[in-house]
């Protein structure tokens, strides 16, 4: 008989036997992304791929990347942050930090935006709303990641701020991004946190400030995340497969470039490609210690279907029906998603 922790484990690394077979009805602050032109590899995306969240669309098969060890980290953060919504809860009549709302749904048809919030407040001492988005970060996770945070926080959590920014633009909200740093075991170091200074014109650029310094990302407007949310509308109503934002496989010659450029991730990359230039470049030669994709890839679930041309795949769509019935059934579906929401919503400002 099968061990239940076997069970288990089995499961959890073969997580797409609990993929959600429902169609998807809308994009969510998670997957929002901008057109961006890297300096050393070109054309690319900052944020979320789109061909992987065409993918994601239509439930395409997912390949099982989580596995026991990676589960105990998203456990821990999911604890931490959870347990400290509470203690927020507990102390706010201390902190002047009033919590109207915890994980708060919103729903913006015009863009089929849909998320929850972690935490909508009232700023007592400023009179101001806020939303906080709790973020947890570990050293062990990764020193060079660990700074890189502290300094400006990941571009998605920018990306996905400006989105909560606009969902609830009409009460005009602070964004702070509030990192809880986890050292070793259950404790906590300390906290830091970032404001995004975000324009009330939709098209003007997006900054971050952590108090000392601002930070502008002219790249980052809500106007272009819409934007690139209207492309991959249309590659999913035609149904043909977007490009590639990022490179599964990336060259010899991409290598050396981020190699010249000092924009490999790993010290361990450095080393290899300075020792594949020292013996003389041979092509074929070049071994990267984790793989030759771009980072974005090498934890894409999709990376194997990616490698291929869509077209070798007899894979019908799970949305087989017509068009003009999918965007029916979707119309109907957000109807009733924007109903629930409004009802499950006690707050009175919309
Ligand atoms: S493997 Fe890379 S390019 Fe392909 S879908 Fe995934 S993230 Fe996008």
């Amino acid at each position: 008989m099968q061990k239940i922790s076997d069970r288990i484990k089995n499961i959890i690394e073969n997580q797409h036997v609990l993929g959600d077979i429902r169609p998807q009805t809308g994009f969510y602050p998670s997957s929002a992304s901008v057109e961006y032109n890297d300096p050393v590899l070109g054309p690319t995306a900052q944020g979320a791929c789109l061909r992987k969240q065409w993918y994601d669309w239509y439930r395409f098969p997912q390949q099982g990347e989580e596995t026991i060890s990676s589960l105990g980290r998203s456990l821990l953060g999911s604890w931490v942050h959870d347990g400290f919504q509470n203690l927020l809860k507990s102390i706010q009549i201390y902190t002047d930090l009033y919590i109207i709302n915890a994980e708060h749904a919103f729903w913006k048809p015009n863009w089929k935006l849909s998320g929850r919030l972690d935490l909508l407040c009232f700023d007592k001492k400023e009179n101001r709303y806020v939303i906080l988005e709790i973020k947890t970060v570990n050293k062990e996770w990764g020193p060079a990641g660990f700074k890189q945070q502290m300094e400006c926080p990941k571009l998605e959590y920018i990306l996905q701020g400006t989105c909560y920014y606009y969902a609830y633009e009409e009460l005009n909200p602070k964004v702070i991004i509030l990192y809880v740093n986890l050292l070793s075991g259950m404790n906590v170091d300390f906290l830091f946190e970032f404001e995004l200074i975000i324009p009330k014109n939709n098209t003007d650029n997006i900054a971050v400030t952590d108090g000392s310094k601002i930070t502008q990302f002219p790249e980052i407007s809500m106007a272009k995340i819409i934007e690139r949310w209207n492309t991959l509308n249309d590659y999913i109503a035609r149904k043909e497969l977007p490009p590639r934002d990022f490179w599964p496989e990336l060259s010899d010659e991409q290598l050396t470039a981020l190699y010249y450029a000092d924009k490999l991730s790993y010290k361990a990359e450095t080393e290899a490609v300075k020792k594949w230039l020292d013996k003389g470049a041979v092509e074929g030669q070049l071994q990267m210690p984790y793989g030759r994709s771009s980072k974005q890839c090498s934890w894409c679930p999709y990376i194997n279907l990616c490698k291929k041309d869509f077209n070798e795949f007899n894979v019908s769509c799970p949305t087989s029906d017509t068009l003009e019935s999918f965007n029916k059934k979707m119309e109907s579906i957000n109807y009733v998603r924007d109903q629930e929401i409004r009802q499950q919503d006690n707050i009175d400002y919309f």
